[in-house]
């Protein structure tokens, strides 16, 4: 059996692949060492090269749409089947001075530090951490998308087969480039994460709860087993994100409270946290 494919199918094969590389690796979003699959979680490695190889197969198909010779590095000699097709970093240069209203220039710069993470992964020894790879994944998976629109391919059945079979994560993907960001093993939004920082710096002066009467309560910090039954077995409150030692953030369903030794968000002793 003879295969051929052109640039824009075999984009689409990079995809595919990526997709499924990506599912293995995620595991619904944990970041969490001890809760980890190991060799699943390497495959962001695969995940993330072949992503970026069905994006530069993308830029090319963009290019040829122009005009076929701008697929090739150097466009001054003539050209034959030898010739060499330009490298990712160049290509989205040219594209981006063909038309800049496909990219911004903020996105160009960051596809060209992407290509440069990629090539590190493939020729160097490969550091990653998932809290920065997953939101440069999903962010070059939705320009890939985006840019893939603007070839107005959308209706591609090849194109529409692979996000059909893979609708969940499609969506899941295209959901976290909208600007979630990993913190503490948790994902969330980056405005939450702002405004979960500062909750961090004040959360030493948040130790002591009061009762109607008055009286005054130590809190148990996370990670304090004095009334909790089972041992923290994460790093960071499953609940509120509490790092060890601190004191658990707003209706967090795991802190017990200081005076009736029960849950504190659904006991009758109705604390409040006390402010000098
Ligand atoms: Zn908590
Ligand atoms: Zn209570």
């Amino acid at each position: 059996m003879k295969i051929e494919l052109d640039i824009l199918r075999n984009a689409y094969d990079y995809f595919e692949e990526s997709i499924k590389y990506y599912e293995i690796a995620d595991e619904d979003g944990t970041h969490e060492e001890a809760f980890s699959d190991y060799n699943s979680k390497i495959k962001w490695k695969m995940a993330y090269i072949t992503l970026i190889q069905s994006f530069e197969l993308l830029i090319k198909a963009e290019l040829k749409k122009i005009l076929d010779i701008l697929i090739y590095e150097n466009m001054d000699i003539p050209i034959t089947s030898k010739s060499k097709t330009i490298s990712g970093t160049k290509g989205i240069e040219r594209l981006y001075n063909c038309n800049p209203k496909i990219i911004s220039l903020e996105e160009k710069g960051f596809i060209k530090e992407c290509i440069e993470i990629r090539n590190s992964f493939v020729h160097c020894d490969v550091d990653l951490d998932t809290a920065e790879i997953k939101p440069k994944y999903c962010k070059m998976y939705s320009l890939f998308a985006k840019m893939h629109n603007e070839l107005n391919e959308e209706s591609n059945e090849v194109y529409i087969r692979i996000v059909n079979e893979h609708r969940k994560t499609h969506g899941n993907v295209m959901e976290f480039s909208k600007g979630y960001v990993v913190f503490r093993n948790v994902e969330m939004l980056e405005e939450f994460k702002n405004d979960f920082l500062k909750e961090i710096a004040n959360n030493k002066r948040t130790g002591i709860l009061i009762d109607k009467a008055g009286v005054k309560y130590n809190r148990y910090p996370y990670g304090n087993t004095e009334w909790n039954v089972i041992p923290p077995l994460h790093e960071f409150c499953p609940d509120c994100a509490a790092a060890l030692g601190e004191f658990h953030y707003e209706d967090c369903d795991i802190e017990i409270c200081p005076k009736c030794h029960n849950q504190l968000l659904s006991c009758d002793c109705e604390l409040e946290v006390y402010v000098e």
